[in-house]
């Protein structure tokens, strides 16, 4: 029997986890899927206002989305730039989305 919280592992009659008190389980459960998901970019900016204005886009649009790098406090003068990833199946959505507000070029 195991303690499906902290994996402690129990003899036989043991029914709940002493430390935890939660129930033994005979098997612990597979961990949950990372939740992995493709993500694939279709922007890139250095502007803050940017950001947040495609954030509030999206947001109401609800395409998931993930700025990579935004929390840089030394975005603009670092050179670098935060990139805007969005779920793969979501991509077209995004881009058009971006089109419309001008963001990236109609192709
Ligand atoms: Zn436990």
């Amino acid at each position: 029997m195991f303690c499906p919280k902290c994996k402690s592992e129990y003899r036989d009659g043991f029914y709940k986890c002493a430390d935890c008190g939660v129930d033994l389980v005979a098997q612990i459960p597979p961990e949950p899927e990372v939740g992995y998901v493709d993500l694939v970019e279709v922007y890139s900016t250095y502007q803050q206002s940017d950001i947040a204005f495609i954030k509030s886009v999206f947001d109401g649009e609800g395409i998931t989305y993930f700025f990579e790098g935004e929390s840089s406090i030394m975005l603009v003068a670092a050179g670098a730039y935060a990139r805007l990833l969005v779920k793969a199946e979501e991509v077209q959505r995004a881009k058009e989305i971006l089109q419309d507000l001008g963001f990236i070029e109609r192709i």
